[in-house]
C-alpha cells in the first residue's frame, strides 16, 4: 500500500456549518478511570467529571505523533466535523482543549462497546440484526451527505452501542468536508473502495460502498474480500476484480446479496446512494422493506440486543489494556513546537499535572483486535 498522499496538496473547501456552542474544558475537570480504546496517535479514556459526576470519554492525540504522520489536516478536521454534527446515532462531542503535548476532545461516554466486539462474539448477525444496524448506518450517512461531508471509516470497530443499543458512530479522525471529490488514501483496507485504491479522485459515494462491506461482514462473518493470512496487494487485486472475488454463503438471500452488489458497484457513478435519487435509493430497497425509517430515526425501534451495563460507568464492554500511567502524564509542562497548527483547540492548561487517575493495570486480559488498521 503507497503511503497516505499529502494532505496539504488537497484542495481545501471552507466548511459551511456553524459548529455548536462547545463548553470550555480543561483536564483538572476530570478523573481519568481506564482506557477505553487505543488509536494511533493516542487513546481514549472513561473519565468522570469532578463537578457533574457523569462519566465521559475523552480522546487523547500526541501533537507530536499528529504531526509526523502528516495527520494535522485530518485531527482538525475530525475536531471541526464533530462539532457541527448532531444525530441520534453519531457521538457527541461536547467540546476540545490541548496542552503543550496532547490534544483532548470530549466527548459522551457510549457504554455498549463496538459492534466489531458484539459480531466477534456472534460469529454474524441473522439478517434482522444485520439490517437494524445497516439502517441507522444509512441514516448516519445520510445525514453526513446531507452536510457535505465523508466519513471515510465506516467498520464495526468505529460504530459503538449505546446503552438502549442503538448505535453511535465514532471516530471522524478521517472524516471531511467534501461538496465534490477528494483524493487523499486513507480508510481500512477491507472496506476501501476501489477508486480509493487506484487513488482516483472520489466522493461521498465511498461511504455506501463500504456500507455494502459492512452488511456482508455482518450477515458471514468477514468482510467480502477478506482471506486469512493474505497480503495487501492480494487484498486490492479482489477488491478491484470486484463481484467475481466473492464468495457467497448459500444462506445469505437474493434482496441481502442485491443490496451488497448495489453498494459494491465499482463504477460510482452506478452505486447505490450516488444515484439520481441519493440516498432515496437505498431506504427504498427490497431488503429494508420493513424498515420504518422515520420511527428508526426516533429511536422507537427496539435495538436487538441491549448492552449488559450494571451502573452507569460500567465500561465492561470494552477490551482491557494496560494503563502504564499514561494518564499521569497529560498535563505536564513541556515544551510545545506544534500547538499552533491545532488552533480550535483551546489551551486550558494549568501549568504541573494535578490530574487525578484511578488507572488500574488490567494488561494481558484483550479479547483480540482488529483484523486490519485504518492508516
Ligand atoms: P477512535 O480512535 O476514535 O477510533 O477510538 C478508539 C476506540 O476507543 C474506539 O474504537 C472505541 O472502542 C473507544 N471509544 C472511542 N470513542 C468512544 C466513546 N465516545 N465512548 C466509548 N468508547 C469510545
Amino acid at each position: 500500500m503507497p503511503a497516505p498522499t499529502d494532505p496539504d496538496l488537497e484542495v481545501v473547501d471552507t466548511f459551511p456549518h456553524p459548529r455548536r456552542h462547545k463548553g470550555t474544558y480543561r483536564l483538572t475537570d476530570f478523573t481519568f478511570l481506564r482506557t477505553l480504546g487505543t488509536g494511533s496517535f493516542g487513546r481514549v479514556h472513561l473519565v468522570r467529571s469532578i463537578h457533574n459526576r457523569r462519566f465521559y470519554a475523552i480522546k487523547v492525540l500526541n501533537k507530536e505523533k499528529i504531526v509526523a504522520h502528516k495527520q494535522i489536516d485530518h485531527t482538525n478536521n475530525e475536531q471541526q466535523m464533530l462539532l457541527a454534527v448532531q444525530h441520534p446515532f453519531i457521538v457527541n462531542l461536547w467540546g476540545t482543549f490541548q496542552d503543550p503535548t496532547n490534544l483532548y476532545m470530549v466527548m459522551d461516554f457510549v457504554p455498549g462497546g463496538e459492534l466489531f466486539t458484539l459480531l466477534r462474539r456472534s460469529n454474524r448477525f441473522p439478517e434482522p440484526v444485520a439490517k437494524f444496524y445497516a439502517a441507522e448506518v444509512a441514516l448516519a450517512l445520510n445525514h453526513l451527505h446531507g452536510m457535505n461531508i465523508v466519513y471515510r471509516d465506516l467498520k464495526p470497530e468505529n460504530i459503538l452501542l449505546a446503552i438502549d443499543g442503538h448505535i453511535k458512530i465514532a471516530d471522524f479522525g478521517f472524516a471531511k468536508y467534501c461538496p465534490n471529490t477528494t483524493w487523499t488514501l486513507c480508510g481500512t483496507p477491507d472496506y476501501l473502495a476501489p477508486e480509493v485504491i487506484q487513488q482516483r479522485r472520489y466522493n461521498k459515494s465511498v461511504d455506501w460502498y463500504a456500507l455494502g462491506i459492512l452488511i456482508f461482514e455482518m450477515l458471514t462473518g468477514l468482510p467480502p474480500f477478506h482471506r486469512q493470512d493474505d497480503t495487501p496487494m492480494n487484498l486490492y487485486s479482489r477488491i478491484q476484480m470486484g463481484a467475481a472475488a466473492i464468495r457467497w454463503p448459500a444462506a445469505l438471500g437474493p434482496l441481502a446479496r442485491d443490496v451488497i452488489l448495489r453498494f459494491l458497484e465499482a463504477d460510482p457513478s452506478k452505486r447505490f446512494g450516488n444515484l439520481h435519487n441519493g440516498a432515496g435509493d437505498v431506504f427504498g430497497h427490497g431488503w429494508f422493506r420493513e424498515v420504518d425509517w422515520s420511527k428508526l430515526r426516533a429511536r422507537e425501534i427496539t435495538a436487538p440486543y441491549l448492552p449488559r451495563i450494571i451502573g452507569e460507568g460500567d465500561a465492561s464492554a470494552f477490551e482491557a489494556y494496560a494503563e502504564d500511567g499514561v494518564a499521569m502524564m497529560y498535563g505536564l509542562a513541556a515544551d510545545d513546537p506544534h500547538g499552533l497548527h491545532f488552533p480550535d483547540f483551546e489551551y486550558t492548561a494549568e501549568g504541573p499535572s494535578s490530574i487525578t487517575t484511578m488507572g488500574m493495570n488490567m494488561g494481558g486480559m484483550g479479547m483480540g483486535v482488529g483484523m486490519s488498521s485504518a492508516f
